[in-house]
Protein backbone atom coordinates (compact mmCIF):
# COMPACT_ATOMS: atom_id res chain seq x y z
CA UNK A 1 0.00 0.00 0.00
CA UNK A 2 1.07 3.24 -0.80
CA UNK A 3 1.45 5.71 2.49
CA UNK A 4 3.03 8.30 0.89
CA UNK A 5 2.46 11.03 -2.09
CA UNK A 6 6.58 10.76 -2.44
CA UNK A 7 7.63 7.84 -5.13
CA UNK A 8 10.96 6.77 -3.11
CA UNK A 9 13.34 5.47 -5.60
CA UNK A 10 16.34 4.38 -2.92
CA UNK A 11 13.47 2.53 -1.46
CA UNK A 12 12.39 0.90 -4.50
CA UNK A 13 16.45 0.06 -5.66
CA UNK A 14 16.54 -2.05 -1.94
CA UNK A 15 13.67 -4.08 -2.55
CA UNK A 16 15.48 -4.53 -6.19
CA UNK A 17 18.77 -5.55 -4.91
CA UNK A 18 16.69 -7.50 -2.29
CA UNK A 19 15.40 -9.51 -5.38
CA UNK A 20 18.79 -10.18 -7.28
CA UNK A 21 20.21 -12.03 -4.72
CA UNK A 22 18.78 -15.30 -5.57
CA UNK A 23 19.55 -14.57 -9.26
CA UNK A 24 23.33 -13.79 -7.90
CA UNK A 25 23.14 -16.85 -5.74
CA UNK A 26 22.37 -18.98 -9.07
CA UNK A 27 24.34 -17.88 -10.97
CA UNK A 28 27.71 -18.30 -8.35
CA UNK A 29 26.43 -22.07 -8.52
CA UNK A 30 27.62 -22.44 -11.78
CA UNK A 31 30.55 -20.56 -11.38
CA UNK A 32 29.20 -17.12 -12.93
CA UNK A 33 29.78 -13.69 -11.84
CA UNK A 34 28.34 -11.22 -13.50
CA UNK A 35 30.94 -8.58 -14.55
CA UNK A 36 31.02 -4.98 -16.20
CA UNK A 37 33.50 -2.81 -18.02
CA UNK A 38 33.16 0.62 -17.93
CA UNK A 39 35.24 2.37 -20.24
CA UNK A 40 35.56 6.40 -19.30
CA UNK A 41 36.98 9.07 -22.03
CA UNK A 42 38.51 11.91 -20.87
CA UNK A 43 37.75 13.61 -17.29
CA UNK A 44 34.32 15.39 -17.24
CA UNK A 45 33.64 15.20 -13.51
CA UNK A 46 29.92 14.45 -13.53
CA UNK A 47 30.89 11.21 -15.42
CA UNK A 48 33.27 10.21 -13.24
CA UNK A 49 31.18 10.69 -10.20
CA UNK A 50 28.60 8.16 -11.92
CA UNK A 51 30.92 5.75 -12.83
CA UNK A 52 32.42 5.34 -9.45
CA UNK A 53 28.93 5.40 -8.15
CA UNK A 54 28.07 2.49 -10.60
CA UNK A 55 31.20 1.03 -9.36
CA UNK A 56 31.13 0.93 -5.77
CA UNK A 57 27.51 -0.55 -5.87
CA UNK A 58 28.33 -3.35 -8.16
CA UNK A 59 31.28 -4.32 -6.03
CA UNK A 60 29.34 -4.08 -3.18
CA UNK A 61 26.33 -6.58 -4.31
CA UNK A 62 29.21 -9.28 -5.15
CA UNK A 63 29.41 -8.32 -8.89
CA UNK A 64 32.99 -7.63 -11.25
CA UNK A 65 33.45 -4.00 -11.78
CA UNK A 66 36.21 -2.62 -13.87
CA UNK A 67 36.98 1.04 -15.23
CA UNK A 68 39.13 1.71 -18.46
CA UNK A 69 40.28 5.73 -18.46
CA UNK A 70 41.28 6.74 -21.19
CA UNK A 71 42.66 9.84 -22.48
CA UNK A 72 40.24 12.64 -24.16
CA UNK A 73 42.40 12.61 -27.10
CA UNK A 74 41.95 8.90 -27.96
CA UNK A 75 41.35 7.94 -31.36
CA UNK A 76 38.02 6.59 -32.64
CA UNK A 77 39.97 3.29 -34.41
CA UNK A 78 41.60 2.91 -31.16
CA UNK A 79 38.00 3.07 -29.22
CA UNK A 80 36.85 0.37 -31.08
CA UNK A 81 39.82 -1.97 -30.43
CA UNK A 82 39.41 -1.74 -26.93
CA UNK A 83 35.93 -2.74 -27.29
CA UNK A 84 36.13 -5.29 -29.62
CA UNK A 85 38.54 -7.07 -27.30
CA UNK A 86 36.34 -6.95 -24.27
CA UNK A 87 33.46 -7.72 -26.29
CA UNK A 88 35.67 -11.03 -26.41
CA UNK A 89 36.06 -11.25 -23.00
CA UNK A 90 34.10 -13.98 -21.30
CA UNK A 91 35.13 -11.84 -17.80
CA UNK A 92 32.92 -9.27 -18.72
CA UNK A 93 29.00 -9.79 -19.37
CA UNK A 94 27.96 -6.48 -19.70
CA UNK A 95 30.09 -3.19 -21.46
CA UNK A 96 29.21 0.52 -20.84
CA UNK A 97 30.55 3.29 -22.56
CA UNK A 98 29.87 6.80 -20.40
CA UNK A 99 28.76 9.57 -22.55
CA UNK A 100 28.54 11.61 -23.48
CA UNK A 101 31.90 11.39 -25.47
CA UNK A 102 34.37 13.88 -27.02
CA UNK A 103 33.47 15.29 -30.13
CA UNK A 104 35.98 14.16 -32.59
CA UNK A 105 34.34 10.97 -31.49
CA UNK A 106 31.18 9.45 -33.32
CA UNK A 107 28.82 8.31 -30.52
CA UNK A 108 26.44 6.07 -32.47
CA UNK A 109 29.37 4.14 -34.24
CA UNK A 110 31.02 3.69 -30.64
CA UNK A 111 27.48 2.13 -29.19
CA UNK A 112 27.42 0.13 -32.72
CA UNK A 113 30.59 -1.98 -31.98
CA UNK A 114 29.36 -2.92 -28.35
CA UNK A 115 28.11 -6.52 -28.80
CA UNK A 116 24.37 -6.10 -28.68
CA UNK A 117 24.65 -9.35 -25.90
CA UNK A 118 26.80 -7.14 -23.73
CA UNK A 119 25.15 -3.80 -24.69
CA UNK A 120 23.41 -3.09 -20.49
CA UNK A 121 22.98 0.09 -21.74
CA UNK A 122 20.21 -0.70 -24.60
CA UNK A 123 21.31 1.42 -26.53
CA UNK A 124 22.78 -0.19 -29.61
CA UNK A 125 20.14 -0.15 -32.85
CA UNK A 126 19.46 -3.88 -32.18
CA UNK A 127 18.65 -3.70 -28.84
CA UNK A 128 16.57 -0.50 -29.28
CA UNK A 129 14.46 -2.65 -32.62
CA UNK A 130 13.87 -5.53 -30.11
CA UNK A 131 12.54 -3.41 -27.59
CA UNK A 132 10.20 -1.37 -30.31
CA UNK A 133 8.74 -4.82 -31.10
CA UNK A 134 7.45 -5.76 -27.36
CA UNK A 135 9.84 -8.07 -27.18
CA UNK A 136 13.16 -6.28 -25.45
CA UNK A 137 16.32 -7.75 -24.54
CA UNK A 138 18.18 -5.05 -22.51
CA UNK A 139 15.87 -2.14 -21.67
CA UNK A 140 17.76 1.51 -20.87
CA UNK A 141 18.35 1.90 -17.65
CA UNK A 142 16.26 4.80 -16.31
CA UNK A 143 13.62 4.06 -18.06
CA UNK A 144 13.39 0.37 -17.15
CA UNK A 145 14.00 1.94 -13.61
CA UNK A 146 10.82 3.86 -13.85
CA UNK A 147 8.79 1.14 -15.03
CA UNK A 148 9.95 -0.38 -11.94
CA UNK A 149 8.44 2.03 -9.59
CA UNK A 150 5.21 2.04 -11.33
CA UNK A 151 5.10 -1.55 -10.87
CA UNK A 152 6.95 -1.47 -7.03
CA UNK A 153 4.07 1.28 -5.90
CA UNK A 154 1.30 -0.99 -7.56
CA UNK A 155 0.43 2.18 -10.36
CA UNK A 156 -1.13 1.03 -13.04
CA UNK A 157 -0.79 2.72 -16.56
CA UNK A 158 -2.91 1.36 -18.66
CA UNK A 159 -5.93 3.74 -19.90
CA UNK A 160 -3.74 6.65 -18.72
CA UNK A 161 -2.95 9.67 -20.64
CA UNK A 162 1.00 10.06 -20.09
CA UNK A 163 3.21 13.15 -21.36
CA UNK A 164 6.66 12.23 -21.95
CA UNK A 165 9.04 15.53 -22.12
CA UNK A 166 12.14 15.00 -23.99
CA UNK A 167 12.74 12.64 -26.78
CA UNK A 168 16.35 11.45 -26.45
CA UNK A 169 17.49 7.94 -27.11
CA UNK A 170 18.33 7.55 -23.51
CA UNK A 171 15.77 8.37 -21.53
CA UNK A 172 12.51 9.84 -23.40
CA UNK A 173 12.24 7.71 -26.45
CA UNK A 174 12.41 4.14 -24.70
CA UNK A 175 10.10 5.65 -21.56
CA UNK A 176 7.57 6.52 -24.19
CA UNK A 177 7.66 3.05 -25.81
CA UNK A 178 7.33 1.32 -22.46
CA UNK A 179 4.11 3.53 -20.99
CA UNK A 180 2.47 2.55 -24.35
CA UNK A 181 3.54 -0.95 -24.60
CA UNK A 182 1.40 -4.16 -24.36
CA UNK A 183 2.38 -5.26 -20.52
CA UNK A 184 1.24 -5.81 -17.21
CA UNK A 185 1.80 -2.42 -16.12
CA UNK A 186 1.63 -0.51 -19.28
CA UNK A 187 -0.94 0.25 -21.79
CA UNK A 188 -0.45 3.46 -21.35
CA UNK A 189 -1.37 6.46 -24.10
CA UNK A 190 1.17 8.53 -24.74
CA UNK A 191 2.53 11.65 -26.00
CA UNK A 192 5.98 12.70 -26.64
CA UNK A 193 6.97 16.25 -26.07
CA UNK A 194 10.17 18.06 -27.21
CA UNK A 195 11.53 21.35 -27.60
CA UNK A 196 9.55 22.21 -30.75
CA UNK A 197 6.30 21.26 -29.07
CA UNK A 198 3.69 24.25 -29.35
CA UNK A 199 1.76 24.91 -26.73
CA UNK A 200 3.43 22.26 -24.08
CA UNK A 201 1.47 22.87 -20.97
CA UNK A 202 -1.92 21.93 -23.16
CA UNK A 203 -0.85 18.47 -23.14
CA UNK A 204 0.82 18.29 -19.18
CA UNK A 205 -2.09 19.69 -18.09
CA UNK A 206 -4.27 17.00 -19.63
CA UNK A 207 -1.85 14.33 -18.60
CA UNK A 208 -2.54 11.50 -15.62
CA UNK A 209 1.29 11.00 -15.75
CA UNK A 210 3.67 13.51 -16.38
CA UNK A 211 7.95 12.24 -17.06
CA UNK A 212 10.33 14.76 -17.16
CA UNK A 213 13.29 14.52 -18.86
CA UNK A 214 14.39 17.90 -20.42
CA UNK A 215 17.24 18.94 -18.12
CA UNK A 216 15.84 22.50 -17.09
CA UNK A 217 15.49 23.08 -13.23
CA UNK A 218 11.88 23.94 -11.72
CA UNK A 219 10.00 24.29 -15.55
CA UNK A 220 7.32 22.03 -14.54
CA UNK A 221 5.22 24.41 -12.12
CA UNK A 222 2.23 23.86 -10.46
CA UNK A 223 -0.30 25.76 -13.14
CA UNK A 224 1.11 22.91 -15.88
CA UNK A 225 -0.18 20.18 -14.43
CA UNK A 226 -3.66 18.35 -13.32
CA UNK A 227 -4.80 18.25 -9.83
CA UNK A 228 -3.88 14.67 -8.75
CA UNK A 229 -1.16 14.03 -11.92
CA UNK A 230 1.65 11.74 -10.93
CA UNK A 231 4.66 13.53 -11.98
CA UNK A 232 8.09 11.70 -12.50
CA UNK A 233 11.09 13.82 -12.30
CA UNK A 234 14.37 12.35 -14.53
CA UNK A 235 16.05 15.66 -14.32
CA UNK A 236 19.53 16.06 -13.00
CA UNK A 237 20.28 19.80 -12.36
CA UNK A 238 23.30 21.37 -10.84
CA UNK A 239 22.51 25.06 -9.47
CA UNK A 240 24.09 27.31 -7.12
CA UNK A 241 23.91 26.90 -3.29
CA UNK A 242 24.79 28.53 -0.32
CA UNK A 243 25.78 25.13 1.44
CA UNK A 244 28.97 23.53 1.86
CA UNK A 245 29.63 21.94 -1.67
CA UNK A 246 28.04 25.44 -3.15
CA UNK A 247 25.79 23.90 -5.58
CA UNK A 248 22.69 21.22 -4.87
CA UNK A 249 20.84 19.19 -7.29
CA UNK A 250 17.75 19.59 -8.53
CA UNK A 251 15.33 18.48 -10.96
CA UNK A 252 13.09 19.65 -13.76
CA UNK A 253 9.60 20.04 -11.77
CA UNK A 254 9.26 22.74 -9.38
CA UNK A 255 8.91 20.52 -6.18
CA UNK A 256 7.71 23.25 -4.15
CA UNK A 257 4.87 24.82 -6.19
CA UNK A 258 3.23 21.51 -6.44
CA UNK A 259 3.72 19.20 -4.14
CA UNK A 260 -0.19 20.02 -2.82
CA UNK A 261 -1.19 19.08 -6.08
CA UNK A 262 0.59 15.88 -7.60
CA UNK A 263 -1.09 12.55 -6.58
CA UNK A 264 2.27 11.04 -6.36
CA UNK A 265 5.48 12.83 -6.93
CA UNK A 266 9.80 11.74 -7.69
CA UNK A 267 11.77 13.47 -5.12
CA UNK A 268 15.32 14.96 -7.16
CA UNK A 269 17.68 13.00 -5.39
CA UNK A 270 16.70 10.08 -3.96
CA UNK A 271 13.88 9.48 -7.28
CA UNK A 272 14.77 7.95 -10.45
CA UNK A 273 18.60 8.05 -9.78
CA UNK A 274 18.81 5.29 -7.28
CA UNK A 275 17.20 3.55 -10.06
CA UNK A 276 19.20 3.61 -12.75
CA UNK A 277 21.91 2.26 -10.80
CA UNK A 278 19.60 -0.73 -9.71
CA UNK A 279 18.74 -1.39 -13.42
CA UNK A 280 22.61 -1.44 -14.69
CA UNK A 281 22.73 -4.29 -11.97
CA UNK A 282 20.03 -5.90 -13.04
CA UNK A 283 20.96 -5.71 -17.01
CA UNK A 284 24.74 -6.92 -15.96
CA UNK A 285 23.48 -10.06 -14.18
CA UNK A 286 20.73 -10.58 -17.38
CA UNK A 287 23.68 -10.27 -19.50
CA UNK A 288 25.24 -12.68 -17.43
CA UNK A 289 22.34 -15.03 -17.23
CA UNK A 290 22.80 -15.25 -20.99
CA UNK A 291 25.66 -17.50 -20.47
CA UNK A 292 23.66 -20.19 -18.43
CA UNK A 293 22.08 -22.85 -20.66
P1 LIG B 1 19.04 15.33 -23.75
O1 LIG B 1 19.65 14.29 -24.62
O2 LIG B 1 19.66 16.68 -23.68
O3 LIG B 1 17.52 15.50 -24.22
C1 LIG B 1 16.72 16.50 -23.70
C2 LIG B 1 15.37 16.45 -24.36
O4 LIG B 1 14.58 17.47 -23.78
C3 LIG B 1 15.42 16.73 -25.86
O5 LIG B 1 14.53 15.86 -26.53
C4 LIG B 1 14.93 18.18 -25.98
O6 LIG B 1 14.19 18.45 -27.15
C5 LIG B 1 13.99 18.28 -24.79
N1 LIG B 1 13.88 19.64 -24.30
C6 LIG B 1 14.86 20.47 -23.90
N2 LIG B 1 14.35 21.65 -23.49
C7 LIG B 1 13.02 21.55 -23.61
C8 LIG B 1 11.94 22.43 -23.36
N3 LIG B 1 12.13 23.66 -22.85
N4 LIG B 1 10.70 22.00 -23.61
C9 LIG B 1 10.48 20.76 -24.12
N5 LIG B 1 11.46 19.89 -24.39
C10 LIG B 1 12.71 20.28 -24.14
O7 LIG B 1 18.93 14.84 -22.26
P2 LIG B 1 18.74 13.36 -21.62
O8 LIG B 1 19.99 12.62 -21.71
O9 LIG B 1 17.49 12.76 -22.12
O10 LIG B 1 18.54 13.77 -20.08
C11 LIG B 1 17.49 14.62 -19.68
C12 LIG B 1 17.65 14.97 -18.21
O11 LIG B 1 17.58 13.78 -17.46
C13 LIG B 1 18.99 15.60 -17.84
O12 LIG B 1 18.80 16.49 -16.78
C14 LIG B 1 19.82 14.43 -17.39
O13 LIG B 1 20.86 14.79 -16.51
C15 LIG B 1 18.77 13.63 -16.68
N6 LIG B 1 19.04 12.20 -16.57
C16 LIG B 1 18.82 11.64 -15.36
C17 LIG B 1 19.02 10.31 -15.19
C18 LIG B 1 18.75 9.71 -13.85
O14 LIG B 1 19.20 8.60 -13.57
N7 LIG B 1 18.00 10.39 -13.00
C19 LIG B 1 19.46 9.51 -16.25
C20 LIG B 1 19.64 10.09 -17.50
C21 LIG B 1 19.41 11.45 -17.66
P3 LIG B 1 14.84 18.40 -28.64
O15 LIG B 1 14.96 16.94 -28.95
O16 LIG B 1 13.85 19.08 -29.45
O17 LIG B 1 16.17 19.07 -28.53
Amino acid sequence: MITSKVLSGKDTAVAVYESLKNRLDVLSEKGIVPGLCVILVGVNPASQIYVKTKSKKLKSLGLKSKTIYLEKDVLQTDLIKIINSINQDLNYHGILVQMPLPDHIDSQKIINSIDPIKDVDGFHPENVGWLSIGKPRFIPCTPKGIMKMFKHYKIQLSGKDIVVIGRSNIVGRPMSILVSSNGMWSNGTCTICHSRTKDLDQYTRNADVVISAIGKPNYLKSNMIKEGSILIDVGINRVESDNDKGYKIIGDVDYESVIDKVGFITPVPGGVGPMTIAMLVENTIEAAEQYVA
